[in-house]
């Protein structure tokens, strides 16, 4: 089976960030005659963002999958995203990462995408206590960051399933979204792009799916991806997504899950 894994390569994000880098650097080093060095706050990590200011992003949007990864439907979004040249956020379930989906997901983080958690069993967590609860979270940052080299910063509550046990056990932002009931296969193509487009809106989570064999999200992601950006949406990661509204996603024990980075109430 031949994954491009390495083909694809490092995304824009980081060899962008890592230009800047160097070029600071340079600028550093070149200072002893130069008095004034201008700094530049930029996004936290350098290699999920562009180097830029959150008042640089103009309309942002982040597209997320969820339930792979995979090597017959992941992929395929990958290809579309790179074609693109758009960002977007993976919600991984830890039993789908084995050696060969672990390089679709390693592609994925190279490309300048978020590997987020989605529990490891993807199981009703609103049914289990709180050490059950941990135990599922551990597993996929643990398995993530093996293959990555950095830890999910967002997590998915299976089935939207939530309780106050989850909240107080869970030490990641919840995330939401609005989806289009791509995990039925009786949803067109037609209509996911229909219900997405329906749906977009400045700081908007898009809820999609890379689950195995998804193959109408990919059709309809062809059809997506461009309109959306020619709406002027920004097509970026969750993490990108609060940043550029200057957010800091609530984290702690607040009942909170987020459709849209900027909302108001704790549910959406
Ligand atoms: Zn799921």
């Amino acid at each position: 089976m031949a994954m491009t894994a390495s083909g694809c390569g490092s995304g824009d994000g980081s060899s962008a960030a890592e230009s800047v880098s160097s070029a600071a650097e340079q600028t550093t080093a070149s200072s002893a005659a130069v008095t004034e060095v201008t700094t530049v706050e930029t996004a936290p990590s350098t290699t999920q963002h562009p180097a830029k200011e959150a008042s640089e992003y103009g309309k942002v949007l982040a597209l997320t999958f969820d339930d792979g990864p995979n090597t017959t439907c992941t992929p395929y979004v990958l290809d579309l995203l790179e074609k693109y040249d758009a960002r977007a956020s993976f919600f991984v379930i830890g039993n789908n990462i084995n050696e060969e989906s672990a390089q679709v997901m390693k592609r994925a983080y190279d490309m300048g995408c978020e590997i987020n958690n989605h529990s490891r069993t993807h199981s009703y967590m609103n049914k289990m206590d709180a050490d059950e609860i941990k135990e599922e979270i551990k597993y996929t940052s643990e398995l993530v960051e093996k293959y990555t080299g950095e830890q999910p910063r967002f997590f998915r509550p299976p089935y939207i399933a939530v309780n106050q046990t989850m909240f107080d056990s869970i030490d990641l932002p919840f995330i939401n979204g609005k989806g289009c009931n791509d995990w039925d296969d009786k949803v067109s193509a037609e209509t996911r792009i229909e219900k997405v487009l329906e749906q977009a809106e400045d700081g908007a989570i898009i809820l999609l799916h890379d689950a195995d064999m998804n193959f109408q999200t990919v059709q309809a992601l062809e059809t997506l991806i461009p309109e959306l950006q020619k709406q002027g949406y920004e097509l970026v990661t969750l993490t990108e997504l609060f940043f550029a509204k200057g957010i800091t996603p609530v984290s702690d024990s607040t009942p909170k899950i987020y459709s849209n980075c900027m909302q108001e109430g704790n549910w959406s």
